[in-house]
């Protein structure tokens, strides 16, 4: 397993800056017997300036606010206070490059009652791109993605990850890369961890919200296409079309931009050099970095 954190490391918990290695947290926490608590993954960018920046800060912890809420857990700190937490985080442990998680979590209790308080820590590490750099061999999994009559699909909580690590596992046990989910009526919903899009003759498709987490890097993706007059259309689609695609690709915050070579081993129609989807994935690594079009993220 990888290492996060070492006897130096530093975290924000509940107010204070304290050691990883001697920070408590509660056995009898709610959070840890039902899965239920928010969280948010974060990257901060060494920026072509030199400067250390955290990409769309206010956007995630905005949805950890909404996250939070959405599962009733009450939520009594500010975005502006934890992006200035996060900040203090990556400079305690010299770090410019992170994958920053904050965990919003319910103090002892083992009913299913609301809490009147909750708790939070905010962690960094340093973390390649979460599904490498080469193309991705991806399988249609044989799970679906929690039915959002279920589950409140649009917050980040941490039980929706059972499913997540289910589907992502069963893709590696069968030798893939990674799993790609559907909804429950069979329409192309988004990866464990990722959105996706795919193209078909210079254009772009992707899933609409409402059986997805609706992702930032999604937001940011559609952002890129509309910024350089690339048609996308935001509808459902099934997994026959899917594997007639140019090319397809999975976007999230850890993964960042990455393309696939094959869907259940049927080949994407062209050379993934030759998509526009690779383009995106350069205006995609350009922006966090502040190159160019960096600029109109630059307050979010
Ligand atoms: N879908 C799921 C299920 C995810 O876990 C993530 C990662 N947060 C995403 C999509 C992508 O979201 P974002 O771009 O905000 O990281």
């Amino acid at each position: 397993m990888a290492s996060y954190y070492n006897d130096a490391t530093v975290i924000f918990l509940n107010g204070s800056f304290v050691k990883a290695a001697e920070a408590k947290m509660d056995f009898y926490s709610q959070s840890l017997h039902y899965g239920y608590s928010v969280f948010e993954g974060i990257r901060s960018y060494k920026t072509e300036s030199g400067d250390t920046k955290i990409f769309r800060a206010a956007a995630h912890f905005d949805r950890l606010k909404n996250s939070a809420l959405a599962m009733n857990m009450p939520y009594t700190w500010n975005t502006e206070e934890l992006i200035s937490a996060t900040y203090q985080v990556l400079k305690r442990n010299n770090m410019q490059d992170a994958y920053i998680r904050p965990v919003v979590y319910a103090p002892a209790n083992m009913s299913f009652a609301v809490n009147t308080e909750s708790m939070i820590f905010i962690e960094a590490w340093e973390m390649a791109p979460f599904l490498g750099d080469k193309l991705l061999r991806v399988m249609i999994s044989s799970f679906q993605r929690p039915n959002p009559r279920g589950f409140k699909i649009e917050a980040k909580a941490a039980g929706h990850y059972v499913n997540s690590i289910l589907a992502s596992q069963e893709a590696k046990t069968k030798g893939f890369d990674e799993a790609l989910l559907t909804d429950m009526n069979d329409n192309i919903a988004e990866g464990p961890g990722a959105n996706m899009f795919f193209e078909k003759d210079g254009k772009l498709v992707t899933p609409p919200p409402g059986n997805i987490l609706p992702g930032i890097t999604r937001a940011t993706v559609l952002d890129i296409c509309k910024k350089w007059g690339i048609e996308v259309e935001e509808r459902l689609f099934k997994a026959d079309e899917l594997k007639n695609a140019d090319g397809a690709f999975f976007c999230g915050t850890a993964a960042e931009v990455i393309g696939w070579e094959s869907l259940d081993d049927v080949r994407f129609k062209k050379d993934w050099n030759e998509t526009v989807s690779k383009t995106v994935q350069k205006a995609y690594k350009d922006l966090v970095i502040e190159k160019e079009l960096g600029s109109q993220y630059s307050a979010a």
